[in-house]
C-alpha cells in the first residue's frame, strides 16, 4: 500500500456495517441513516422516472451536474447565500457528500499543503488531505464542563489555538456544521473567528453542511460563505442523502465561485465523470415540490427538524436513565453520550481493541442489543484518547425502534 494511504486499517463504517451484519444487534443506531421512508414525492419521483417515457433519463446526463438538477440548486441556495449563483459554473454535482469533499481537497490541496481539521471530524477528511499530499493539522473541540444536560455549544474550540494552527504553509480549513458527531451548530460569533483567520491568511474553507435542514431551536444554521470575504474562499458541500433521507442514492453537490470550482470539476471529470442520471432528475424534482412550498411549515426543510426533536429528546432521556451522560445535540442526528458511569457493570476484558470506545461499544452491542459507533474514529492518532470515554448514537429511527432502544437499556441495566 502506498504510504501515504498509512496502515490501511478498515475505516470504522466498514467494521461497524460488517459487525451489524454479524452480530445482528436488536437495534443498528451506529452508521447514520433513517430506516424509515423518505417522503412520498422524493420516492415517487423516482418511480416516475423509471417507469417514464423519457428513454434519454437512463442514459449519461451533463458530468458536472444534470442541468435541472444544477438549476434547481441554484433556486434553493441563491436565496440563502444572497447571491445569484450560476447553475453551470458555480455548482458541481457528485457521488455523495463525499466525492464533493474529495474533488475539494484532491483540487486544491498540493504536496505539503497544511489543512486545518477540527475534532472530532468525519472521518475520511485525514485520508483524503494525506491521499493528496497534504499534512492534516488537528484541533479538538472541548467540553467546557462534564456537568449533566450539557450541550453541543459547551464544545468549543480555543481560539488562541485555533490562530497559532496557521501557518504560511496552511491552505485550507474544514469546517463541519452542524457538526457530526457531536451536533454542534457553529454561532455566527465562532464562525467570525474562523473567517476572520482564514480572511487574514488567506485560506480556503472547505464547509460540510451535509446536516443544514436538521437544527433545533433556537439554533440557527449559518452558512460561512455569506459572511463578509468569505464566499470567494468558500466550498460548500451538500447531500441529497440527508436533505431527503435518501442516504442510499449517493447524490452530493458542493458550490463556490467558478475559480475555486474549476479544481473540482478538474478532478470530477477524470475519476466519476458524471453522476446516476435517475437519481439526479428525482433530486431536482424532489426540489421543485419542496421549493412550491418554502413558505409552508410543511416543507420537508422544517418538517424534517420538527420530526426528528421528539426523537431527540426521547434518545437523550434514556441514555440519561441508564447510565449514560449524554451532550444534547443543536442539529444533525447523533447523540454524543459518555458511558463512563457505565465501567464497572461492564466487563471490557474480552474485547482486544486498542482503544475503550470499541471495545465499549462492541461489548455494548452483544450484550444490550444497541449498536453504536466508538468516536474516537474521528480523531487524529494523537487526539483519540479524547474520544474514548464517549459513544455515537443516531436517531433518524423509528419511533417503535427508539422504543426498543429504551426497553434494552432498561433490561440490561
Ligand atoms: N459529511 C458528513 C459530516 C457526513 O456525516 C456524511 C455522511 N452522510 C458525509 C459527509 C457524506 O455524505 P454522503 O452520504 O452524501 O456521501
Ligand atoms: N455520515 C454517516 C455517519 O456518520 C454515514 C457514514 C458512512 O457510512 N461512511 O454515520
Amino acid at each position: 500500500l502506498p504510504a501515504r494511504y498509512g496502515a490501511g486499517e478498515k475505516s470504522v463504517w466498514v467494521e461497524y456495517i460488517q459487525l451489524a451484519a454479524d452480530y445482528k444487534p436488536a437495534v443498528n443506531l451506529g452508521q447514520g441513516f433513517p430506516d424509515y421512508h423518505a417522503p412520498k414525492h422524493v420516492t415517487k419521483a423516482l418511480a416516475d422516472i423509471a417507469n417514464g417515457d423519457n428513454p434519454l433519463l437512463m442514459q449519461y446526463t451533463r458530468g458536472f451536474g444534470h442541468p435541472r438538477l444544477v438549476q434547481n440548486l441554484s433556486k434553493v441556495y441563491s436565496p440563502l447565500i444572497g447571491k445569484e449563483l450560476d447553475a453551470f459554473n458555480e455548482i458541481l454535482v457528485t457521488a455523495g457528500a463525499y466525492e464533493a469533499l474529495y474533488s475539494a481537497i484532491l483540487g486544491h490541496v498540493d504536496n505539503g499543503d497544511e489543512v486545518i481539521v477540527i475534532e472530532p471530524f468525519f472521518d475520511c477528511y485525514d485520508f483524503m488531505i494525506r491521499c493528496a499530499g497534504g499534512i492534516p493539522k488537528f484541533i479538538p473541540l472541548k467540553p467546557k464542563s462534564n456537568k449533566e444536560n450539557m450541550t453541543s455549544a459547551e464544545w468549543v474550540l480555543d481560539e488562541k489555538e485555533l490562530a497559532s494552527l496557521f501557518t504560511k504553509r496552511t491552505k485550507m480549513l474544514i469546517l463541519n456544521t452542524p457538526h457530526n458527531p457531536l451536533g454542534k451548530v457553529f454561532t455566527r460569533e465562532e464562525l467570525e473567528v474562523i473567517a476572520d483567520l482564514c480572511k487574514k491568511h488567506d485560506v480556503l474553507c472547505l464547509s460540510d453542511e451535509v446536516y443544514e435542514w436538521m437544527v433545533y431551536e433556537p439554533y440557527k444554521h449559518v452558512r460561512i460563505a455569506t459572511l463578509p470575504g468569505m464566499w470567494e474562499r468558500t466550498i460548500t458541500v451538500g447531500s441529497a442523502g440527508k436533505t431527503f433521507s435518501v442516504t442510499g442514492w449517493k447524490i452530493g453537490w458542493a458550490y463556490c465561485p467558478s475559480n475555486l470550482m474549476r479544481n473540482l470539476q478538474v478532478v470530477h471529470q477524470n475519476c466519476v465523470y458524471t453522476c446516476p442520471t435517475p437519481t439526479q432528475e428525482a433530486v431536482a424534482r424532489s426540489f421543485e415540490v419542496e421549493l412550491s412550498r418554502i413558505d409552508s411549515p410543511e416543507c420537508y426543510f422544517y418538517s424534517l427538524a420538527r420530526e426528528l426533536l421528539p426523537k431527540r429528546d426521547y434518545l437523550v432521556k434514556t441514555l440519561k436513565e441508564n447510565g449514560f451522560n449524554p451532550t444534547i445535540p443543536d442539529g444533525g442526528y447523533f447523540v454524543v453520550a459518555d458511558w463512563t458511569k457505565l465501567g464497572d457493570k461492564i466487563d471490557l476484558s474480552s474485547e482486544t481493541d486498542k482503544y475503550k470506545d470499541y471495545r465499549f461499544t462492541k461489548k455494548f452491542a452483544k450484550e444490550a442489543g444497541v449498536l453504536a459507533i466508538p468516536p474516537s474514529a474521528f480523531y487524529s492518532e494523537e487526539h483519540k484518547h479524547l474520544g474514548e470515554n464517549f459513544a455515537r448514537f443516531c436517531f433518524i429511527k423509528k419511533d417503535e425502534n427508539l422504543a426498543l432502544t429504551e426497553k434494552l437499556l432498561k433490561e440490561w441495566n
